[in-house]
């Protein structure tokens, strides 16, 4: 990655654990040794948020993985920003591939989501990602070119500093089937030149641009040397005490 942008890795805990269970994730990132040049956050469940906040070290970010768009109201089953905010959390999660896949979320949905979170003050994570048939189509760029659109037309200009943006191909995501450096490399690059032609050189130039998908302690070394790589999104992974690790992986 370009020395200039701050490495990031993103613990995503998907619909996993228990308190127990999140007390050993603490106790391997407490331990580390963790490269204090990297920013690490954790994306946990929404009913742990509180209790991961209070016992992980303030060094280390916690991050909702979904919140819905307005502040409060009948929305049954959700959770908003601002509550996400009152427990001292500080990221979410935002249009993951199992949100998209899953639930249904809509690219128009995932912008909302993103212009209602940066609007309340949290810093997102928004995630973009091609599905298998879509690259064997010839489509990869297609598809995330109109995925990250919907989600910068809802950024305002002195946000950018809030974001970092997630490349997760989804046929990569819990397969075990990682992309190579250099098809990552190559998404990425093509996405940063499309911020810089889109949004402006600066904000191409700043922002972190992440990959997610299959990452482990075996290949994070390889995949953070390249130029437009700044970090991972690792599901997975995040769960053992290897995790240390990937979040080492730029040094
Ligand atoms: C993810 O959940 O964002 C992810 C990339 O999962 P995994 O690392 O397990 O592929």
């Amino acid at each position: 990655m370009a020395s200039a942008r701050k490495f990031f890795v993103g613990g995503n805990w998907k619909m996993n654990g228990t308190k127990a269970e999140i007390d050993g994730i603490i106790g391997f990132l407490t331990a580390g040794p963790l490269d204090p040049n990297a920013d690490l956050v954790c994306g946990v469940p929404a009913c742990y948020l509180d209790y991961a906040r209070q016992k992980l070290p303030a060094t280390i970010g916690v991050a909702a993985q979904n919140c819905y768009k307005v502040a409060k109201g009948a929305f049954t089953g959700e959770i908003s920003p601002a509550m996400i905010k009152d427990i001292g959390a500080e990221w979410v999660i935002l249009g993951h591939s199992e949100r998209r896949n899953v639930f249904g979320e809509s690219d128009a949905l995932i912008g909302e989501k993103v212009a209602h979170a940066l609007s309340e003050g949290l810093k997102v994570i928004p995630c973009i990602g091609e599905k298998l048939e879509e690259r064997e189509a010839g489509k990869t760029e297609e598809v995330v070119f109109t995925q990250l659109k919907a989600i910068v037309d809802k950024i305002p200009a002195d946000k950018w500093d809030s974001v970092v943006i997630a490349y997760e191909p989804v046929w990569a995501i819990g397969t075990g089937k990682t992309a190579t450096p250099q098809q990552a490399q190559e998404v990425h690059g093509k996405l940063r030149q499309w911020l810089s032609d889109n949004v402006s050189p600066d904000v191409a130039q700043k922002t972190r641009i992440i990959y997610g998908g299959s990452v482990t302690a075996d290949n994070c070394r390889e995949l953070a040397k390249e130029a437009d790589i700044d970090g991972s999104l690792v599901g997975g992974a995040s769960l053992k005490p290897d995790f240390v690790h990937i979040v080492n992986a730029s040094q």
